[in-house]
């Protein structure tokens, strides 16, 4: 399920609008609330969520961390550096846990055109684009040698 607003809640600042990648949290013209206009184009990225000041936009979260028919709640607080995430379920049991904001200075994200031409060598690599360096992992991406998988599996 995409997002939805609650509209006793949101006051029309339009920080949702602004931040949406996928460009679907629009302001309506009558009522003065956001709402989102595309709700199958919705990828669930909790942009909006994490960054609406009243709380006011609940969203499912993905099924590899919250089975169907729970809700997720997220409140980012900017001051304490953190993100609490409410997630409850069918049965009425919640799991709360706080993440930390890892959003990145603004004007800090080097363009690729900041970067040398990727070579032969590279086209070749099995890594993405400026891995390990951009996760910050010295040595290489950690993966399992072939005595650490299952037996069968290679
Ligand atoms: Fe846009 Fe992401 Fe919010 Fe969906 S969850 S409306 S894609 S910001
Ligand atoms: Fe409403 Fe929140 Fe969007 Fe602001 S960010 S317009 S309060 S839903």
């Amino acid at each position: 399920m995409p997002t939805f607003v609650y509209m006793t809640s949101c006051d029309g600042c339009g920080h949702c609008v602004d931040i949406c990648p996928s460009d679907i949290m629009h302001i309506d013209t009558t009522y003065r609330r956001a709402y989102n206009i595309e709700p199958n184009m919705c990828w669930e990225c909790y942009s909006c969520v994490k960054a609406c000041p009243q709380n006011a936009i609940d969203c499912r979260g993905y099924a590899d961390f919250a089975p169907l028919g729970h809700s997720v709640r997220a409140l980012r607080e900017e001051e304490k550096g953190t993100i609490s995430w409410k997630i409850k379920f069918r049965n009425g049991s919640e799991k709360n846990f706080v993440s930390p904001i890892r959003t990145t200075d603004w004007g800090t994200i080097q363009s690729p055109a900041d970067y040398a031409a990727p070579g032969a060598e590279e086209y070749r690599n099995q890594e993405l684009a400026h891995e390990p360096d951009a996760l910050n992992i010295e040595g290489g991406l950690p993966a399992l040698a072939p005595e650490q998988l299952k037996q069968g599996v290679v």
